[in-house]
């Protein structure tokens, strides 16, 4: 959440701050501000979109040396004032903050008590005036004294009017990379803000700081220590990072999936022996075998991908598996098992109630691996190992692409923890091909989207939806749900189709359409079953079912997808919604790529 950039160089900081947040903005929008030093320093910031910013930004913005922000709020509303950067009293100090300050509260007292005037009613303010009161000789000893003082998560950077050549940064929890170019400098919260200027980076470590000037930078930790880290070449295509030819990143990155798809799975399986290959995971066979239990952890989509996940598990490998809300998981003071496996999942790597849970199995001595797109990212790092998704950058908020290639993950984490124990090689080899095929599937679903978007423009009328499933397909429903809510901003509700006639029944009525998810399982004719009991309370219908499955004269409007794997079906049942919620977005009207009130990558708790 939220975005810092930072430019020192030869040329105008404030068109390539304003460049570099345009590509952060996914991560916090509700405002947006630069500060630039030439002579003297000055600040603009706004409310609302970096479009907003750019359009009313003064004539005489000059400077080389600047940083920027974009705000997802936590402390204050988004207003003007409470934009980023904040400065001091005197308007010397300029600060921008990812994360947030736990005691700004009494840290704010303590300043008001000294004589100084808050403005704004962010934890961030803090900063600007604890670095200003400071009396050491540089501005490294006043930014190291400053965030002495504060307890909490943070990426910063600072600019000081008393030191023109310079930006000091700082990471605990919140990311910061610095990007290497010819007698320039950028800083950024993502790589995504920097790639189109250098691809030669160097990340900053929870608590290290930098000074970062026009030409290099040096790295040291809080207590000035120094800590060497040098920049290396990252291969990406900046290409990646851009919409292209599409009305939005998240149909972009929908359409993207069956390329995506096949990176997953690209020399991950072996088809002689029926299992996958998964040499990050850095566990022997012998170690493998010993794991008793899978225990998933993640939020949001991730979360319901990991209940998918346990599913495979459970079938393919018959380890008991569940998943869990990562954001709840450690305050229940979780008991932490040495032959449990954990799985962190997280596409960008940095959602911090997830990170957070690693970090407490890890500090009672239990194995965790991640389930991670971004390479390199804190709960990669922090893990005894993974699977990297290779879905490529995901900017959409709504996930599409890492979110199939977390369920092919778990396909192959299942394959091969199934292969080590009661999972026979012609079981694997079954699957193997299923996998195989997985993409080609995934291509047909889309290619079905013309009747998706009719059907959406129906369901886009509705105040209130439900989605259901059962066993393997609940999470389906509740994904389903969960990105038709976030993109559209429909009440849509997932319940289990069996629970439906102990209570929610009541509200079905010809003005809440029920969307089901009815796979060609063990569990069809029920399925169907309640289907029939929700049209006789005349409820629509929309069903996402296979070809061969009977619904007995139902009126619905049906959605047929290809069969896979029994195991792997819910991953090409999810599809369809996906793109119901993207249709039912654009037929409202709303800003697809940014839902009210979200952002990508949840960095704050
Ligand atoms: N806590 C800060 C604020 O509310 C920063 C939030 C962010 O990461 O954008 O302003």
């Amino acid at each position: 959440m939220c975005g810092i950039v930072g430019y020192i160089g030869t040329q105008q900081a404030a068109p390539l701050l304003l460049e570099g947040l345009t590509r952060l903005e996914h991560r916090g929008y509700d405002s947006a501000g630069v500060a630039v030093l030439g002579s003297g320093l000055r600040v603009a910031k706004k409310a609302g979109r970096v479009r907003d910013l750019s359009a009313d930004l003064p004539k005489r913005f000059g400077g080389k040396i600047g940083i920027g922000h974009t705000r997802w709020a936590t402390h204050g509303p988004a207003n003007d004032v409470n934009a980023h950067p904040h400065v001091d009293a005197k308007g010397d100090v300029a600060v921008v903050h990812n994360g947030i300050i736990d005691n700004a509260a009494a840290l704010r007292e303590q300043l008001t008590d000294e004589g100084v005037e808050l403005v704004s009613d962010t934890d961030t303010e803090v900063l600007a005036h604890l670095v200003a009161r400071s009396t050491a000789e540089t501005l490294e000893e006043r930014v190291a004294e400053a965030l002495a003082a504060i307890e909490g998560t943070y990426g910063v950077a600072v600019l000081h009017a008393d030191f023109p050549d310079r930006i000091v940064v700082a990471r605990n929890g919140s990311p910061l990379i610095i990007g290497v170019g010819d007698k320039e400098m950028h800083v950024a919260s993502d790589l995504g803000a920097l790639v189109r200027y250098t691809t030669t980076v160097a990340h900053l470590d929870d608590g290290e700081m930098a000074t970062v000037t026009a030409t290099g930078f040096t790295t040291y930790r809080q207590d000035l220590t120094r800590v060497q880290r040098t920049a290396t070449q990252v291969d990406v295509d900046p290409a990646s990072y851009d919409a292209g030819e599409h009305e939005s990143f998240m149909r972009k990155e929908m359409l993207e999936q069956p390329a995506a798809a096949e990176r997953v799975l690209r020399g991950r399986l072996d088809e002689r022996f029926g299992t996958a290959h998964l040499g990050g995971l850095n566990m022997d066979a012998r170690e493998t075998r010993e794991i008793r239990r899978v225990k998933i952890l993640g939020c949001g989509s991730a979360y319901y991908v990991g209940q998918m996940g346990a599913s495979l598990v459970e079938e393919l490998a018959r380890i008991p598996a569940d998943a869990e809300a990562a954001s709840e998981f450690r305050y229940r003071n979780p008991i932490i098992e040495h032959d449990t496996l954990y799985v962190a999942v997280s596409q960008s790597g940095e959602t911090i109630d997830t990170l957070l849970a690693v970090q407490e199995i890890r500090r009672k001595g239990g194995r965790v691996i991640g389930l991670v797109n971004v390479v390199g990212s804190a709960i990669a790092r922090e893990c005894d190992g993974g699977i990297y998704l290779h879905a490529g950058p995901e900017v959409a908020v709504a996930s599409t692409k890492a979110l199939t290639n977390m369920f092919l993950g778990f396909a192959l984490l299942a394959l091969q923890l199934g292969r080590v124990r009661d999972l026979s090689i012609s079981e694997g080899k079954r699957l193997i091909d299923a996998l195989t095929a997985i993409p080609a599937q995934l291509q047909e679903v889309l290619d079905g989207e013309d009747r998706l978007a009719e059907i959406a423009t129906g369901l886009a009328q509705a105040e209130s939806l439900f989605f259901v499933g059962r066993v393997r397909g609940f999470p389906v429903a509740r994904e389903g749900a969960q990105k038709f809510k976030e993109i559209s901003y429909r009440h849509a509700e997932a319940y289990q189709t069996s629970e439906l006639k102990h209570g929610p029944l009541a509200l079905i009525s010809p003005e809440v359409p029920t969307v089901a998810v009815v796979p060609d399982d063990e569990l069809t004719e029920r399925n169907v079953g309640a289907l029939h009991e929700i049209a006789a309370r005349r409820g629509p219908l929309v069903v996402v079912t296979h070809p061969d499955v009977d619904l007995r004269g139902l009126d619905v409007q049906r959605i047929d997808v290809p069969r896979s794997a029994r195991e792997l079906d819910p991953i090409l049942l999810t599809i369809p919604l996906q793109l119901l919620a993207f249709h039912a977005a654009q037929v409202l009207g709303h800003d697809i790529d940014k839902p009210r009130n979200l952002a990508k990558s949840v960095t704050v708790e």
